[in-house]
């Protein structure tokens, strides 16, 4: 199956994840022994270039990373996927790492040592700005420099998929720029306080999705875990439920990720978010079922789950 699409454009980071198992997470103070150890690539950006080219986006990665061999891990998937990656750049810092804890029922913690990915700012962002700007969709995440985002949304003509995870202080217009505003229920909350300091934060998730749309944001998508997603757009503030295929989880680790490389993949083939989202929660599905982030991405041959 091809149809024409534009290009995905993802301004972000780039990291190599050592994937830990364990039994159980520990306990403050607490040592235990892994059941398992893996180097694999990672980051939110590199995750989601990779995921929206095996759903058949044409899609450029725009990062950084060191002069080290953690790089050659970092970028091991994103051209075997097919992902432009001339505009990844090694720069005179550590290649960013992400320690991932993953627990038998798939739970994960994570902490992540940006090192390279705090070069992906303004000027950096800039060196790339006709890219940006010939891009249908351009993806955007918390985990590069703030003044990177900015700038990125700034050189955007095409669509803003706005995926504000980690919530870092991006500015009202960066998130105003954004069509659709991706995050998931935590962030949501986070978002909103950001923007409104004295915000009463609802404890319903339609609610909470209201009032971020209320605040001027075009389009929001609010993601639920095995639940699927929210998704409001449009002039009509009307929310729909998307529920999202029932499967035996693994590893929900990227699984935000892959939602998001999914969600503009349709975007850039000219669906509509609804319709896009309803293919994304199929692919957030798909890959908590497998271990590891990128490893575990669907491309066009694979056989999603469905909704019953
Ligand atoms: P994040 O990792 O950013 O918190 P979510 O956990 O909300 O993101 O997952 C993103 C998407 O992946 C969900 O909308 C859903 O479609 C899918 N997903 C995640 N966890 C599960 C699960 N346990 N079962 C089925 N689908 C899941």
């Amino acid at each position: 199956m091809s149809r024409p699409t534009g290009t995905v454009v993802v301004v972000g980071s780039l990291n190599v994840d050592q994937v830990v198992t364990v039994d159980r997470h520990p306990a403050p103070g607490e040592t235990l022994v892994a059941t398992s150890f893996a180097l694999l690539p990672g980051g939110k950006g590199a995750n989601q270039a990779v995921a929206a080219a095996r759903r058949g986006a044409p899609t450029v990665m725009v990062g950084s990373v060191g002069r080290d061999g953690a790089a050659q891990v970092a970028t091991s998937l994103l051209a075997g996927s097919g992902v432009d990656v001339t505009h990844v750049r090694a720069v005179d810092a550590p290649t960013g790492l992400a320690t991932v804890t993953v627990d038998r029922t798939g739970e994960n913690t994570i902490v992540v040592v940006p090192g390279a990915n705090a070069s992906t700012g303004a000027e950096a962002v800039l060196a790339a700005a006709d890219t940006v700007a010939s891009a249908a969709v351009v993806v955007l995440q918390g985990e590069v420099p703030a003044d990177g985002i900015g700038a990125a949304a700034t050189a955007a003509t095409g669509r803003v998929l706005l995926n504000l995870a980690p919530v870092v202080p991006v500015g009202r217009e960066a998130v105003l720029a954004a069509d659709p505003l991706v995050v998931n229920e935590h962030e949501a909350a986070l978002v909103l306080r950001q923007l409104v300091p004295d915000a009463v934060v609802p404890t319903d998730e339609s609610s909470l999705v209201g009032a971020l749309r209320s605040l001027g944001i075009r389009s929001v998508v609010v993601t639920l875990g095995a639940r699927g997603a929210l998704v409001s757009d449009g002039d009509d503030t009307a929310v729909v439920a998307v529920p999202s295929p029932r499967v035996v989880a693994v590893d929900s680790s990227g699984a935000g990720d892959a939602f998001v490389g999914a969600l503009a993949a349709g975007l850039a083939a000219g669906d509509t978010l609804l319709d896009a989202a309803r293919q994304a929660v199929r692919v957030g599905a798909f890959a908590v079922q497998g271990v590891g982030t990128q490893p575990s991405y669907p491309t066009l041959d694979d056989v999603l789950p469905r909704v019953e």
